[in-house]
Formats: structure tokens, sequence, C-alpha cells
């Protein structure tokens, strides 16, 4: 009893320090409940999220590290979501992407297993232009079990792919099958219904987008090199892979060009950043500014209320912006 109890005030204490070092003043109320019902998952965040909760349906408990209203790139894990982390039975993470993240299940000492998504979808390398990102999280050298990708520069938004979002929620029943086998079958109806509507949404698309004025479009964080890749694209993007990058005046000169060279109607900003750089830049060139929402993170702004209603709200916005028919 005592040995029980002291492991428990140690690996309390633990959790803390961690937390410590991590927390961030001035941080919103925790969006974690502690320690819910098992298996108890942690998903880094919105789009794993929602493949996440989609595959676990009524089982478990689900929680994110997501805070409402950032962007996923800007991540600050508070003290409760570390202990959430050093508490849960399966972690997703997209490795290399938030650091604050690889930290925490570093250094907490999880037991919990991890599920990086880039172990598992094919990722694509960064733009060449944007290649500074992922540099500086090289130095947190982390060897793990199972994770295939290449550690260099690549772009994180796999997730504006259904397809690579369907081969996700795969990886993800596959591996809550075997940590809560009883109730394999459910994941697995799960999982099957989630994945027929990604492929609803793929072919929605690839239907969407197939007759279209131009293919060119234009945003200010360089966030859908998975979607135009996907369906037939090119995004010209203005700041780079990080939303917090300015554009230089150089390259704001190089956008007018493009725009007028490709007939571009509309400069697309997101939900979670400022629209003054498109609206700025849209003002100069007569064009329309609209929301390509990168589902980073979802908040009262954003055009819709899941990722497949904010998927098909962005889809809409393309085929408006491109003339297609
Ligand atoms: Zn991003």
């Amino acid at each position: 009893m005592i040995m029980i109890l002291m492991q428990l005030m140690k690996s309390t204490s633990m959790a803390v320090g961690v937390a410590a070092a991590l927390a961030v003043t001035g941080c919103a109320a925790p969006s974690v409940e502690g320690a819910g019902e098992s298996p108890r998952v942690v998903a880094a965040f919105y789009p794993l999220e929602w493949a996440t909760g989609a595959v676990l349906g009524d089982h478990g408990s689900l929680s994110t590290l997501a805070t409402p209203g950032m962007d996923a790139h800007d991540l600050e894990l508070t003290a409760q979501q570390v202990a959430s982390v050093a508490e849960a039975d399966l972690v997703v993470r997209l490795a290399e992407f938030q650091p604050a993240v690889d930290e925490a299940i570093d250094q907490s000492g999880t037991a919990a297993e991890v599920l990086d998504a880039g172990s598992v979808v094919e990722l694509m390398p960064a733009p060449e232009e944007h290649d500074h990102a992922a540099e500086e999280e090289h130095a947190d050298d982390h060897a793990e079990e199972g994770d295939e990708h290449e550690h260099g520069d690549f772009d994180p938004h796999f997730w504006l792919d259904p397809t690579r979002m369907a081969t996700l929620v795969g990886a993800i029943a596959d591996e809550l099958s075997a940590i809560d086998p009883d109730n394999a079958d459910d994941y697995a109806a799960n999982a099957a219904e989630a994945v027929s509507e990604l492929e609803a949404i793929n072919q929605e698309f690839t239907d969407g987008l197939a007759q279209c004025e131009r293919t060119e479009f234009i945003t200010t964080h360089t966030a859908f090199g998975y979607l135009a890749d996907r369906y037939g694209l090119e995004e010209i993007g203005i700041a780079g892979i990080d939303p917090n990058d300015e554009p230089s005046p150089a390259r704001i000169a190089e956008i007018h060009d493009e725009a007028e060279l490709h007939g571009v109607t509309t400069i697309f900003f997101e939900t979670l950043t400022s629209d003054a750089v498109a609206s700025a830049i849209a003002g100069d060139l007569g064009l329309e500014t609209a929301v390509l929402d990168p589902l980073e993170g979802l908040t009262d702004a954003s055009p819709g209320s899941d990722y497949p209603s904010v998927m098909r709200a962005n889809l809409e916005a393309l085929e408006t912006a491109n003339g297609c028919s």
C-alpha cells in the first residue's frame, strides 16, 4: 500500500515537473477531463481528433491537446494536457510537427501506445522555399518504433487529402483493436463508416474540380499542397507553410504577377489567422477574398462544424473561385 502511494506520488510529481517546464501562463481552461473511461486516447490536434473519435464511437474517452482558436503549429500544452498524455492508453500525433507534443510523450514516461500519422500516411516534402520550419525540431532526436518516414522536412498538412485521412482511420482502428480487443468489431464497423464518408468527400472533390476555368488558387498559408496534388490544382502560397510567416514585398509583387497571369479571382485566407495580407493583396488587384480552412482547429468562425462539413465548404469555395461547372 505504502509502495503504491509512493509510486503514485513519484509519477504525479514527475508529471507536474514536466508540465511546469512546458506550461505557458495565461492559457485558457484545459479541455481535458483527466482520467476517463478506458481506452483513454489523446489526439494531438483536430483532424487527428476527428479521425480517432470516428473510430472510437461510444467506447473509451478522447481528449485533444489542441487549444481552441489556435492553429496546430503553435501548440503549447497545459499541465493537465501533459498529465493526460502520461495517463493515456493511446496517443495519436504527427511526429515533428508539434514539438510540445513530442516532448510531452518523451518526458512524461507514458506507457501509452503512440500512433504517428506520418508513419502510416505518405508525407510529401515541404515546398522548397519554406524549408526552415522543421529544421529546429531536429534537435529533439527521438527513436521510435514503426516510424518509417524520412526525418527530413515535410509538409504536415496531409489531412486535407481525404484519401490519406482514410488510411489514417484504418490505422487507428487497428491500434484500438489491439488495445481493446473486446470492442474490435465496433472499431472496424466505425472505421468502415468513416472511410465511406471520406471516400464520398474524395468523389465530390474529384467531380467538383474536374471542369474549371483555372486550376491555380492563391492562399495566405501554404497548407493545401496535398489537396492540390490530389485534385490536379496548383496552390500559390503567399506566405510559407507556417501560418506565421510574413510575405516579403518581393513575394507580394510575385503574387500580383501570378494572379494576373492566371486570371485568379480570389485570395484565400484562413479562419484562424488575420486576413490583413489577403485583403491588402486582393484590394490592390480588385479581387475577392474568401475562407479556405486548413482544418487545424475548429472555432465558431469555421465554415463547418466538423471535418466533413469544413471540407465540403472548402470545395464550394474552390469551385466558386475557380469557375468550376
Ligand atoms: Zn498549417
